[in-house]
């Protein structure tokens, strides 16, 4: 039987990866008495390659001097393509590698601190939208709250309860391992020990790395659309990593996974209701090309929390929050430059691909600081 909780929270986040832990930590910094609920216990592993932007280190309000755990900034990125890599390098560092299990964990904690009260091992079955509050409902309790925030990735509850999902989504399909080899052997395997290399895909559908930070080796290839699959795109970048010796005999990696999420490209997520908000994945929001999703998950929860706080304190709708959310990444309307790309044909496209990651300018102006944001 439920047990039937009488306390009436201002906000319940469900999901606490980084976009859950932000908007519940600012809310809190507000005086708000918020719940924050997830099914896993933390640590937790999360699938992630673990590059974030300075970017979103600055929206987390972390200096990352003061960072206690596994942080490798790096100033250098190659790419590999067609058998050649080719070197980016900037005179500070242009971003960071973390690792997640290390890092969500943080960041929930930071929340706690600041009064959010954080449950573990709750996972979110079900959701009532009341006339003036929101019934959330797990495996064995029931909470209620004026508002709740879908920080859930990818399957967030919110979201699907909700019917703010679409069919016709643009999901990335990924394996990914993660080992601690230690940094003895990584430094005696890795050609470019601490900096990130990434292998785009032969048909520029997506990209696999190699990124070794501290300890840890971190393996992963993320691509959209079916053929060839995931599983073969990956079969094959084993093979390069092992005839390089990037990977050798002995190496005993973490069994790969896979996760999906969408990418913020067309047939957007309805990311507002009467009494919800979506934040991060559980919005589709991670960039088109680099797949990079903690940053938005980041900016999207500040500004969802100083709507909240608006919609809280003075009754303001939630509209301003969508407004905002698609100034900063599009509505999601396919323009007519998307349809003419369309319908150039792939080897075309495929060329330019090529043209961009072999020319230097071209490589960082519009490649890594344009659409992976590093630098
Ligand atoms: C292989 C891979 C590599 C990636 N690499 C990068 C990268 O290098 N850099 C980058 O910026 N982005 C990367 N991304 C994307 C990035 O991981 C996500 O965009 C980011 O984690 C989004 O954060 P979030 O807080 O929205 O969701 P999540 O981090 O997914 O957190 C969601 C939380 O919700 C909880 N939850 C789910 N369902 C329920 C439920 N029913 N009840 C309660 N709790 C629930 C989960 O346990 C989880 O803790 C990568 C993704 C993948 C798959």
């Amino acid at each position: 039987m439920d047990v039937v909780n009488s306390k009436l929270w201002d906000v319940i986040v469900v999901g606490g990866g980084p976009a859950g832990s932000t908007v519940a930590r600012k809310l809190a910094l507000s005086k708000k008495k918020v719940l924050l609920l997830d099914s896993s216990m933390f640590p937790r592993v999360k699938l992630c390659a673990g590059w974030v932007t300075k970017q979103a280190l600055i929206d987390l309000e972390l200096d990352p001097d003061d960072y206690p755990l596994t942080i490798q900034p790096f100033s250098s990125i190659f790419i590999d393509c067609e058998g050649k890599s080719y070197e980016t390098k900037w005179d500070e560092p242009a971003s960071y590698g973390i690792i997640r299990y290390e890092f969500d964990h943080f960041l929930l904690n930071r929340a706690k601190e600041e009064g959010v009260d954080v449950r573990c091992g709750v996972r979110v079955r079900n959701i009532k939208f009341n006339n003036d509050s929101v019934t959330i409902y797990s495996d064995k309790e029931e909470f209620k709250s004026t508002i709740v925030v879908g920080a859930g990735g990818h399957t967030c509850p919110v979201a699907r309860i909700s019917g703010s999902i679409s069919s016709e989504e643009s999901v990335v399909l990924t394996q990914e391992s993660e080992t601690n080899i230690g940094t003895n052997v990584l430094e005696s395997i890795a050609p470019n020990y601490g900096l990130p290399e990434l292998f785009p895909e032969p048909d520029f559908n997506g990209y696999a790395w190699y990124f070794t930070k501290g300890d840890y080796l971190n393996i992963g290839v993320g691509c959209i659309g079916k053929e060839p699959s995931v599983h073969e795109r990956l079969k094959r970048f084993l093979g390069i990593l092992r005839k390089s010796g990037r990977i050798r005999e002995g190496i005993c990696l973490t069994k790969f996974k896979g996760h999906a999420y969408s990418i913020y490209r067309t047939s957007v997520r309805s990311i507002i209701g009467e009494r919800f908000l979506l934040v991060g994945d559980a919005a589709g929001l991670a960039q088109d090309f680099s797949g990079e999703g903690i940053g938005p998950a980041i900016k999207s929860s500040n500004l969802a929390s100083e709507n909240i706080i608006d919609f809280l304190d003075s009754y303001k709708s939630l509209d301003n929050y969508q407004e905002q959310i698609y100034t900063l990444y599009g509505n999601g309307q396919i323009t007519l430059g998307d349809k003419f790309i369309e319908l150039l044909p792939s080897n075309f496209t495929q060329n330019i691909a090529k043209i961009m990651c072999k020319n230097a300018w071209l490589r960082r102006r519009f490649v890594l600081e344009g659409a992976f944001g590093i630098g």
